[in-house]
């Protein structure tokens, strides 16, 4: 099937809202449950000065949207990225609510963004900016209201200057307002790692489920950083056998293998491409290869109407929020693709999140072991319970997770009273 790429929306927010019509449809959900799912119930724009290093004074847009609070405070990251837009916040927020939904945490979804260029800006130009946001949003967030935490260009150095942002405005150590922290403020053991590992614990039960063989699976990941580069790592010790790889600038593929701890020490002093040229291929090349395993871990859109029918991955496990559009969800599935959705590919990352907040609430600190342990009965719980409505539904994954999520929702706003 080939769709137009007019026709085709790319806007996030559509996209997260026909994702949610898709699974309405096979829940037979009332139209108003349907209507208060597909939008936030709260958004914030905010604009704030930072004073540059050369001495000038430059005003910064972001947003904060917190999707659906019935089951809990709402929790997402925060993203700073020159194309942010208000429309991406809100649909990463929806995406968040039905994460959330998925492995079974007590929280809605929310999420932020910042417009602007870290790779631009100094250290102390990225403090400024952080600790800016953070007080222009710190009304409207909390460690029972909405729970932050990193995202595409965020760190958890720069969590750690949030929360001491927000536990100077409310006089108090606030730990639990943000997670992602350095392990030293309140961060998890295995937090790092979590979005990666949650995708990785997917990947090896949906290639158990294809009759694929671990041992040389041949992978291939877009993004090499927090989610990319884990995974990266995690496949290769798991046995798989790392093919390509690639970042913002461009990528690198080996069919023989590459060395993934090696391509790891140059993006940290120079940049993959040094690897070397004979191996370069662009981001698009990159998700077009003969590979068992594409993990996309970078942005929104990247799998397409215009590309999807040239994939040929046994398995796409999206580590990136939203890289997969409906129309290329509906190619895939007929070539046959399994796709493991954001939604639960890259959830792990917020289950450690909730892990730390638990964890800043008791002052109770848990061993690296614990965390990974109840990530991965999470995670494979989560994995089945999908798998198996997507069979029972003759549904993909996608549609089955929502509608394990949208039933939670709407029976928490029932049981609130809201419908
Ligand atoms: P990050 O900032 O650590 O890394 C982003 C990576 O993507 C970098 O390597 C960057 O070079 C690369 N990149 C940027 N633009 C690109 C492009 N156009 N083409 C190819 N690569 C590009 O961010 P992250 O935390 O790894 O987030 C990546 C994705 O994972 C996002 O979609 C994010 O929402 C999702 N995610 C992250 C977490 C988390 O805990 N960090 C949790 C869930 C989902």
């Amino acid at each position: 099937m080939t769709v137009s790429i007019a026709e085709e929306t790319l806007n996030p927010y559509k996209i997260a809202q026909q994702q949610v019509d898709a699974a309405a449809a096979l829940l037979q959900l009332p139209e108003h449950v349907t209507n208060i799912l597909k939008h936030p119930k709260r958004v914030l724009s905010v604009s704030f000065p930072v004073r540059m290093d050369d001495g000038s004074i430059r005003v910064f847009e972001g947003y904060r949207s917190q999707h659906n609070d019935a089951i809990g405070p709402t929790k997402g990251g925060i993203r700073f990225h020159p194309e942010v837009t208000l429309d991406e916040v809100k649909a990463l927020s929806m995406w968040m609510s039905f994460k959330c939904g998925v492995v079974g945490l007590p929280y809605g979804g929310g999420k932020g963004g910042v417009i602007c260029d870290p790779r631009t800006m100094s250290k102390g130009e990225l403090e400024r900016v952080s600790r800016a946001f953070m007080e222009a949003i710190a009304d409207f967030v909390g460690p029972d209201k909405d729970i932050p935490a990193p995202d595409v260009y965020t760190t958890p150095q720069i969590m750690g200057w949030m929360m001491d942002t927000y536990s100077r405005l409310s006089g108090k150590f606030s730990p639990g307002v943000i997670t992602g922290k350095p392990l030293i403020v309140g961060g998890s053991k295995g937090r790092n790692e979590a979005t990666a590992q949650g995708c990785v614990y997917t990947i090896l039960a949906a290639l158990k489920d294809k009759g694929l063989p671990v041992e040389g699976a041949t992978a291939a990941i877009q993004g090499f950083g927090n989610a990319g580069r884990i995974a990266a790592r995690l496949l290769s010790e798991a046995g798989c056998k790392i093919v390509a790889v690639s970042d913002s600038k461009g990528g690198i593929y080996n069919a023989a293998g590459l060395d993934v701890e090696l391509i790891g020490q140059l993006k940290d002093t120079a940049s993959i491409a040094d690897y070397g040229k004979q191996y370069s291929i662009s981001n698009e090349q990159l998700l077009e290869l003969d590979v068992d395993i594409l993990v996309p871990a970078a942005l929104e859109n990247v799998i397409t109407a215009v590309n999807a029918d040239r994939i040929q991955a046994k398995i796409i496990a999206e580590a990136a929020n939203g890289p997969t559009t409906p129309e290329a969800d509906r190619v895939l599935a007929a070539k046959g693709i399994t796709v493991i959705p954001d939604v639960l590919a890259n959830a792990g990352g917020v289950t450690v999140s909730y892990f730390e907040w638990v964890q800043n609430l008791m002052h109770y600190y848990w061993s690296e072991a614990e965390v990974l342990e109840k990530l991965e009965t999470n995670m494979i719980q989560s994995y089945v319970a999908v798998r198996d409505l997507a069979a029972e539904h003759k549904t993909d994954l996608r549609t089955a997770a929502y509608m394990i999520s949208i039933k939670r929702i709407a029976a928490a706003m029932e049981a609130r009273g809201w419908i």
